[in-house]
Protein backbone atom coordinates (compact mmCIF):
# COMPACT_ATOMS: atom_id res chain seq x y z
CA UNK A 1 0.00 0.00 0.00
CA UNK A 2 0.84 3.33 -0.81
CA UNK A 3 4.55 2.61 -2.95
CA UNK A 4 2.12 3.55 -6.58
CA UNK A 5 1.93 6.85 -5.12
CA UNK A 6 2.58 9.65 -7.57
CA UNK A 7 2.12 13.42 -8.39
CA UNK A 8 -1.08 12.07 -9.97
CA UNK A 9 -2.47 10.02 -6.99
CA UNK A 10 -6.13 11.54 -6.09
CA UNK A 11 -6.37 12.39 -2.77
CA UNK A 12 -9.72 10.75 -0.91
CA UNK A 13 -10.37 10.48 3.01
CA UNK A 14 -12.86 10.59 6.04
CA UNK A 15 -13.11 13.57 8.97
CA UNK A 16 -13.99 12.65 11.89
CA UNK A 17 -13.37 12.61 15.78
CA UNK A 18 -12.57 9.66 16.92
CA UNK A 19 -11.50 8.23 13.38
CA UNK A 20 -9.37 5.11 14.89
CA UNK A 21 -11.90 2.39 14.37
CA UNK A 22 -12.95 3.41 10.66
CA UNK A 23 -13.53 0.39 8.25
CA UNK A 24 -13.39 2.54 5.54
CA UNK A 25 -9.88 3.11 4.50
CA UNK A 26 -9.78 -0.65 4.17
CA UNK A 27 -13.14 -1.09 1.89
CA UNK A 28 -11.90 2.09 -0.39
CA UNK A 29 -8.25 1.34 -0.39
CA UNK A 30 -9.22 -2.09 -1.64
CA UNK A 31 -11.97 -0.79 -4.14
CA UNK A 32 -9.58 1.77 -5.76
CA UNK A 33 -6.84 -0.57 -6.04
CA UNK A 34 -9.12 -3.43 -7.72
CA UNK A 35 -10.71 -0.88 -10.37
CA UNK A 36 -6.97 0.10 -10.87
CA UNK A 37 -7.43 3.65 -10.15
CA UNK A 38 -4.60 6.44 -9.18
CA UNK A 39 -6.57 6.99 -5.88
CA UNK A 40 -6.08 6.91 -2.07
CA UNK A 41 -7.73 7.19 0.83
CA UNK A 42 -6.86 7.91 3.94
CA UNK A 43 -8.59 8.97 7.51
CA UNK A 44 -8.11 12.59 9.02
CA UNK A 45 -9.12 13.04 12.75
CA UNK A 46 -10.65 16.67 12.94
CA UNK A 47 -11.80 17.95 16.09
CA UNK A 48 -14.99 19.45 16.27
CA UNK A 49 -13.63 23.28 16.78
CA UNK A 50 -11.57 22.55 13.18
CA UNK A 51 -13.89 21.54 10.91
CA UNK A 52 -13.62 24.67 9.26
CA UNK A 53 -10.07 24.56 8.31
CA UNK A 54 -10.12 21.27 7.43
CA UNK A 55 -12.69 22.14 4.87
CA UNK A 56 -10.40 25.10 3.22
CA UNK A 57 -7.50 22.29 3.47
CA UNK A 58 -10.04 19.87 0.95
CA UNK A 59 -10.28 23.28 -1.17
CA UNK A 60 -6.43 23.87 -1.05
CA UNK A 61 -5.09 20.38 -1.15
CA UNK A 62 -7.82 19.57 -3.80
CA UNK A 63 -8.82 16.33 -2.19
CA UNK A 64 -11.16 14.79 -4.70
CA UNK A 65 -13.67 13.34 -2.13
CA UNK A 66 -14.60 13.01 1.96
CA UNK A 67 -16.57 10.78 4.13
CA UNK A 68 -17.69 12.40 6.72
CA UNK A 69 -18.71 10.90 10.26
CA UNK A 70 -19.66 11.80 14.04
CA UNK A 71 -19.43 14.85 15.05
CA UNK A 72 -19.83 16.70 11.53
CA UNK A 73 -22.08 15.46 9.47
CA UNK A 74 -24.86 18.72 10.16
CA UNK A 75 -22.01 21.23 10.60
CA UNK A 76 -19.71 20.03 7.23
CA UNK A 77 -23.13 21.48 5.00
CA UNK A 78 -22.92 25.13 6.08
CA UNK A 79 -18.93 25.03 4.73
CA UNK A 80 -19.86 23.58 1.21
CA UNK A 81 -21.07 24.85 -2.37
CA UNK A 82 -23.92 22.88 -2.68
CA UNK A 83 -25.99 20.19 -1.36
CA UNK A 84 -27.77 17.49 -3.06
CA UNK A 85 -31.60 17.57 -2.71
CA UNK A 86 -32.19 14.79 -0.31
CA UNK A 87 -29.30 15.45 1.88
CA UNK A 88 -30.94 19.18 2.92
CA UNK A 89 -34.33 17.79 3.44
CA UNK A 90 -32.83 14.92 5.87
CA UNK A 91 -30.30 17.71 7.47
CA UNK A 92 -27.13 15.79 7.37
CA UNK A 93 -24.12 15.05 4.84
CA UNK A 94 -21.86 12.41 5.22
CA UNK A 95 -20.04 12.63 1.50
CA UNK A 96 -18.23 15.35 -0.27
CA UNK A 97 -17.21 15.46 -3.60
CA UNK A 98 -14.86 17.79 -5.18
CA UNK A 99 -15.71 19.14 -8.59
CA UNK A 100 -13.14 21.44 -10.35
CA UNK A 101 -12.97 22.91 -6.88
CA UNK A 102 -17.01 23.27 -6.48
CA UNK A 103 -17.97 21.34 -2.96
CA UNK A 104 -20.72 19.25 -3.04
CA UNK A 105 -22.27 17.42 0.05
CA UNK A 106 -24.49 14.50 -0.48
CA UNK A 107 -26.36 11.48 2.20
CA UNK A 108 -24.89 8.39 1.07
CA UNK A 109 -26.59 6.21 4.08
CA UNK A 110 -29.96 7.09 2.25
CA UNK A 111 -28.29 5.81 -0.71
CA UNK A 112 -26.89 2.88 0.78
CA UNK A 113 -29.36 1.73 2.74
CA UNK A 114 -31.89 2.08 -0.48
CA UNK A 115 -29.60 -0.11 -2.30
CA UNK A 116 -29.60 -2.49 0.26
CA UNK A 117 -33.21 -3.46 -0.25
CA UNK A 118 -32.87 -3.01 -3.88
CA UNK A 119 -30.26 -5.69 -3.85
CA UNK A 120 -32.85 -7.75 -1.79
CA UNK A 121 -35.53 -6.76 -4.61
CA UNK A 122 -37.68 -5.23 -2.12
CA UNK A 123 -39.70 -2.25 -3.07
CA UNK A 124 -40.97 0.05 -0.40
CA UNK A 125 -43.81 1.26 -2.26
CA UNK A 126 -47.16 1.44 -0.26
CA UNK A 127 -45.17 -0.87 2.32
CA UNK A 128 -46.03 -0.20 6.42
CA UNK A 129 -41.86 0.17 7.58
CA UNK A 130 -41.73 0.67 11.42
CA UNK A 131 -37.90 2.71 12.18
CA UNK A 132 -36.82 1.77 15.67
CA UNK A 133 -34.53 5.22 16.55
CA UNK A 134 -34.64 8.10 15.87
CA UNK A 135 -31.00 9.12 15.37
CA UNK A 136 -29.18 10.23 12.69
CA UNK A 137 -28.66 6.78 10.56
CA UNK A 138 -32.48 6.97 11.01
CA UNK A 139 -32.85 10.74 9.60
CA UNK A 140 -31.45 9.14 6.96
CA UNK A 141 -33.57 6.20 6.19
CA UNK A 142 -36.59 7.94 7.53
CA UNK A 143 -36.42 10.44 4.65
CA UNK A 144 -35.54 7.68 2.08
CA UNK A 145 -38.71 5.27 2.94
CA UNK A 146 -40.84 8.36 2.66
CA UNK A 147 -39.15 9.34 -0.57
CA UNK A 148 -40.23 5.97 -2.22
CA UNK A 149 -43.83 6.55 -0.65
CA UNK A 150 -44.32 3.90 1.98
CA UNK A 151 -46.01 4.51 5.35
CA UNK A 152 -43.86 5.09 8.54
CA UNK A 153 -44.07 4.41 12.23
CA UNK A 154 -41.40 6.06 14.46
CA UNK A 155 -40.57 4.51 17.71
CA UNK A 156 -37.89 6.14 19.86
CA UNK A 157 -36.48 5.58 23.66
CA UNK A 158 -37.42 9.06 23.99
CA UNK A 159 -40.65 9.63 22.11
CA UNK A 160 -39.56 13.36 21.48
CA UNK A 161 -36.91 13.05 18.95
CA UNK A 162 -39.16 10.50 17.23
CA UNK A 163 -41.78 13.27 16.94
CA UNK A 164 -39.39 15.74 15.64
CA UNK A 165 -38.37 13.53 13.18
CA UNK A 166 -41.89 13.42 12.00
CA UNK A 167 -42.57 16.53 12.17
CA UNK A 168 -39.56 17.25 9.56
CA UNK A 169 -41.06 14.66 7.40
CA UNK A 170 -44.12 15.84 7.11
CA UNK A 171 -43.07 18.99 6.12
CA UNK A 172 -41.70 17.72 3.12
CA UNK A 173 -44.31 14.65 2.15
CA UNK A 174 -47.68 13.71 2.84
CA UNK A 175 -47.11 9.94 3.60
CA UNK A 176 -48.71 8.70 6.72
CA UNK A 177 -46.29 9.23 9.76
CA UNK A 178 -46.29 7.94 13.43
CA UNK A 179 -44.27 9.15 16.01
CA UNK A 180 -44.49 6.57 19.19
CA UNK A 181 -42.40 5.82 22.21
CA UNK A 182 -40.45 2.69 22.27
CA UNK A 183 -41.79 0.42 24.53
CA UNK A 184 -43.55 -3.59 24.28
CA UNK A 185 -47.15 -2.27 24.00
CA UNK A 186 -46.52 -0.07 21.10
CA UNK A 187 -43.85 -2.54 19.85
CA UNK A 188 -46.83 -5.41 20.12
CA UNK A 189 -49.26 -2.77 18.19
CA UNK A 190 -47.19 -1.25 15.23
CA UNK A 191 -45.41 -4.69 14.29
CA UNK A 192 -48.97 -5.95 13.34
CA UNK A 193 -49.24 -4.36 10.25
CA UNK A 194 -45.53 -4.19 9.33
CA UNK A 195 -43.73 -5.46 6.45
CA UNK A 196 -40.07 -3.84 7.01
CA UNK A 197 -38.92 -3.46 10.51
CA UNK A 198 -35.61 -1.12 10.60
CA UNK A 199 -33.53 -1.06 13.80
CA UNK A 200 -31.38 2.10 14.06
CA UNK A 201 -30.91 2.20 17.85
CA UNK A 202 -27.48 1.51 18.85
CA UNK A 203 -29.24 -1.37 21.08
CA UNK A 204 -27.49 -4.96 20.25
CA UNK A 205 -24.04 -3.23 18.47
CA UNK A 206 -20.70 -4.73 20.37
CA UNK A 207 -19.74 -5.11 22.88
CA UNK A 208 -23.53 -5.54 24.07
CA UNK A 209 -24.42 -8.64 22.20
CA UNK A 210 -27.08 -9.77 24.19
CA UNK A 211 -29.77 -6.89 24.02
CA UNK A 212 -32.17 -6.21 21.27
CA UNK A 213 -34.41 -3.42 20.71
CA UNK A 214 -37.57 -5.55 20.58
CA UNK A 215 -38.58 -9.09 22.59
CA UNK A 216 -37.87 -11.86 20.31
CA UNK A 217 -41.47 -13.16 20.62
CA UNK A 218 -42.72 -9.88 19.14
CA UNK A 219 -40.97 -11.44 15.55
CA UNK A 220 -43.16 -13.36 13.14
CA UNK A 221 -41.96 -14.69 9.52
CA UNK A 222 -43.79 -12.22 7.52
CA UNK A 223 -41.66 -9.41 8.46
CA UNK A 224 -38.21 -8.54 7.00
CA UNK A 225 -36.15 -7.23 9.48
CA UNK A 226 -32.82 -4.76 8.53
CA UNK A 227 -30.20 -4.47 11.60
CA UNK A 228 -28.05 -1.31 10.44
CA UNK A 229 -25.53 -2.59 12.68
CA UNK A 230 -22.80 -3.72 11.86
CA UNK A 231 -20.88 -5.08 14.44
CA UNK A 232 -21.51 -7.82 15.04
CA UNK A 233 -22.55 -9.26 11.59
CA UNK A 234 -25.45 -11.18 12.97
CA UNK A 235 -27.00 -8.95 15.86
CA UNK A 236 -29.35 -11.05 18.34
CA UNK A 237 -31.69 -9.13 16.97
CA UNK A 238 -31.29 -10.75 13.22
CA UNK A 239 -30.36 -14.11 15.09
CA UNK A 240 -33.57 -14.31 16.89
CA UNK A 241 -35.54 -12.86 13.28
CA UNK A 242 -33.93 -15.63 11.73
CA UNK A 243 -34.77 -18.84 13.73
CA UNK A 244 -38.66 -17.60 13.22
CA UNK A 245 -38.60 -17.73 9.73
CA UNK A 246 -38.21 -14.10 8.96
CA UNK A 247 -36.04 -12.23 6.13
CA UNK A 248 -32.55 -10.58 7.63
CA UNK A 249 -30.95 -8.00 5.89
CA UNK A 250 -27.30 -6.99 7.90
CA UNK A 251 -26.21 -3.83 8.22
CA UNK A 252 -22.94 -4.72 6.24
CA UNK A 253 -25.09 -4.65 3.23
CA UNK A 254 -25.62 -0.85 4.09
CA UNK A 255 -22.34 0.18 5.16
CA UNK A 256 -21.00 -1.21 1.82
CA UNK A 257 -23.92 0.07 -0.60
CA UNK A 258 -23.22 3.38 0.97
CA UNK A 259 -19.31 3.44 0.59
CA UNK A 260 -20.14 1.85 -3.14
CA UNK A 261 -22.84 5.12 -4.00
CA UNK A 262 -19.31 7.44 -2.70
CA UNK A 263 -16.83 5.68 -4.93
CA UNK A 264 -18.93 6.27 -7.68
CA UNK A 265 -19.09 9.85 -6.66
CA UNK A 266 -15.22 10.55 -6.54
CA UNK A 267 -14.24 8.36 -9.03
CA UNK A 268 -16.96 8.17 -11.77
CA UNK A 269 -16.49 4.07 -12.35
CA UNK A 270 -18.69 1.73 -11.06
CA UNK A 271 -17.79 -0.13 -7.67
CA UNK A 272 -16.45 -3.55 -7.13
CA UNK A 273 -18.73 -4.18 -4.43
CA UNK A 274 -18.04 -8.08 -4.07
CA UNK A 275 -13.96 -6.56 -3.81
CA UNK A 276 -15.41 -3.75 -1.01
CA UNK A 277 -17.79 -6.23 0.97
CA UNK A 278 -14.73 -8.77 1.23
CA UNK A 279 -12.37 -5.93 2.46
CA UNK A 280 -14.85 -4.69 5.41
CA UNK A 281 -15.80 -7.96 6.12
CA UNK A 282 -11.98 -8.72 6.69
CA UNK A 283 -11.42 -5.36 8.23
CA UNK A 284 -14.67 -6.23 10.81
CA UNK A 285 -12.70 -9.73 11.63
CA UNK A 286 -9.52 -8.33 12.43
CA UNK A 287 -11.16 -5.56 14.64
CA UNK A 288 -12.58 -7.88 16.94
CA UNK A 289 -9.24 -9.99 17.52
P1 LIG B 1 -27.28 8.20 17.15
O1 LIG B 1 -27.56 9.40 16.30
O2 LIG B 1 -26.49 8.35 18.39
O3 LIG B 1 -28.72 7.54 17.54
C1 LIG B 1 -28.80 6.43 18.42
C2 LIG B 1 -30.24 5.95 18.52
O4 LIG B 1 -30.23 4.79 19.36
C3 LIG B 1 -31.20 6.95 19.17
O5 LIG B 1 -32.47 6.83 18.58
C4 LIG B 1 -31.24 6.47 20.63
O6 LIG B 1 -32.45 6.77 21.30
C5 LIG B 1 -31.17 4.96 20.43
N1 LIG B 1 -30.69 4.28 21.63
C6 LIG B 1 -29.42 4.29 22.14
N2 LIG B 1 -29.37 3.52 23.25
C7 LIG B 1 -30.62 3.02 23.44
C8 LIG B 1 -31.20 2.16 24.42
N3 LIG B 1 -30.47 1.65 25.42
N4 LIG B 1 -32.51 1.83 24.30
C9 LIG B 1 -33.25 2.33 23.27
N5 LIG B 1 -32.76 3.15 22.32
C10 LIG B 1 -31.46 3.50 22.40
O7 LIG B 1 -26.52 7.07 16.31
P2 LIG B 1 -26.59 6.78 14.72
O8 LIG B 1 -25.47 7.51 14.04
O9 LIG B 1 -27.98 6.99 14.26
O10 LIG B 1 -26.18 5.22 14.68
C11 LIG B 1 -27.01 4.23 15.24
C12 LIG B 1 -26.50 2.82 14.90
O11 LIG B 1 -26.51 2.65 13.49
C13 LIG B 1 -25.06 2.54 15.34
O12 LIG B 1 -25.00 1.21 15.78
C14 LIG B 1 -24.25 2.70 14.05
O13 LIG B 1 -23.07 1.92 14.05
C15 LIG B 1 -25.24 2.19 13.02
N6 LIG B 1 -25.02 2.74 11.67
C16 LIG B 1 -24.84 1.86 10.66
C17 LIG B 1 -24.67 2.32 9.36
C18 LIG B 1 -24.46 1.34 8.23
O14 LIG B 1 -24.02 1.76 7.16
N7 LIG B 1 -24.75 0.08 8.41
C19 LIG B 1 -24.69 3.71 9.09
C20 LIG B 1 -24.91 4.59 10.16
C21 LIG B 1 -25.07 4.09 11.45
P3 LIG B 1 -32.64 8.15 22.16
O15 LIG B 1 -32.91 9.23 21.15
O16 LIG B 1 -33.82 7.86 23.01
O17 LIG B 1 -31.36 8.36 22.91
Amino acid sequence: MGTHLSGRTRICGIIGDPIEHTLSPRMHNAAFQSAGLDYIYVPFRVRREDLTLAIQGMRALHIRGLSVTIPHKVAVMSLLDEIDPLAQKIGAVNTVSNECGVLTGYNTDSTGFLRALEAEKIDLKGKNVCILGAGGAARAIAFSVADRGARLTILNRHPDSAEGLANRILKFFRQHVLALELNRENLKTALRGTDLLVNTTSVGMSPNFDETPVPLTLLNRKLIIFDIIYNPLKTRLLEGAEKRGARVISGLQMLVWQGAAAFELWTGAKAPMERMREATLKALRSSED
